[in-house]
């Protein structure tokens, strides 16, 4: 009887003491971030996201005398760990590869060629679907990367893909007026006071705001040109790669800005987790478009 006991003690054992079996995914344990995974784990977290991964964008430019070159990174990938965090999703390292030619005469801007640039965006989505992420999620913290990741988007339709691209569109109208009324200063757009507020509520380690007002962020209005636009129009405006004052950075605005956009990102993410409707939608227009004749309505 013993024996008998002892051996059941052990099955007991056995069965209770076994770490959590392959299968199982604890959302709490694995981690979001496409790097820290290991890649048994990365397999999970796929499974886990539904195929949906993030792509955080930013560049290596200068963000007026006070913040730091990669303060666009720093922001998307805090945007993106705070959805991750409410909705789980991969998140893949920052995406520094974009458009700054403007920023060419400041110091420590990296900007690359605009065929390496289209390059790497190209094939890191492809890299991302090759390993089964097929709904992208592109998290934008750069302005001049905005027509860029349009275009990108358009051009996904020129021939067929079996993966999605989504470009992040936050909208901060339900914050907007809190954010006017805590604000110090009436113009900005680029290292400006809410910008250097995000930076602020991350790593204020990195915030200089003693130094911010020894360069003009104020628009140098040196060109003219009626109904037009054209490349050299933000150097003629902001020759400091500076726009606005980031002298009181005020770390609420920051928190109020990261919590509504990480909660609208959450909700993307939680939509795209179980859509087809994107892709079976893309999937109908490839075939319609290598045949328009025979589809032909
Ligand atoms: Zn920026």
């Amino acid at each position: 009887m013993k024996m008998k006991h002892a051996i059941f003690a052990i099955a007991y054992m056995m069965l209770f003491s076994i770490p959590a079996l392959a299968q199982d995914i604890d959302e709490e344990q694995l981690p979001y971030l496409w790097n820290e995974l290991t890649a048994p784990d990365f397999v999970k977290a796929l499974e886990l996201s539904k195929g949906v991964c993030i792509l955080p964008a930013g560049i290596m430019e200068k963000h007026g005398p006070h913040l730091p070159l990669s303060t666009d990174m720093i922001l998307a990938r805090e945007i993106a760990s705070r959805a991750a965090k409410l909705e789980y999703a991969l998140v893949f390292p920052e995406f520094y590869f974009g458009q700054i030619n403007e920023a060419k005469h400041q110091p420590g801007t990296v900007a690359y060629s605009p065929e390496l640039v289209w390059k790497m965006l190209e094939e890191t989505c492809e890299e991302m679907s090759r390993n089964g992420v097929k709904k992208i999620i592109i998290v934008n913290g750069h302005g001049g990367n905005n027509e860029l990741f349009a275009y990108f988007c358009q051009t996904q339709l020129a021939e067929r893909k079996d993966y999605s691209v989504v470009f992040f569109q936050p909208d901060d109208s339900a914050v907007d007026e809190e954010i006017e009324e805590l604000r110090l200063t009436d113009y900005g757009g680029h290292a400006d006071e809410v910008e250097t507020a995000m930076v602020y509520a991350v790593r204020p380690d990195l915030v200089h705001a003693d130094r911010a007002g020894s360069q003009s962020g104020k628009d140098q209005a040196r060109l003219a040109i009626p109904f037009g636009n054209t490349g050299i129009w933000w150097y003629a405006s902001f020759p400091n790669h500076y726009a606005g004052d980031g002298s009181s950075p005020n770390k609420e605005i920051g928190e109020m800005n990261f919590k509504s956009r990480a909660e609208q990102l959450a909700e993307l993410i939680q939509f795209l987790k179980t859509d087809e409707s994107i892709s079976s939608l893309q999937e109908r227009f490839y075939k319609e478009a290598a045949s328009p004749i025979e589809t032909e309505q």
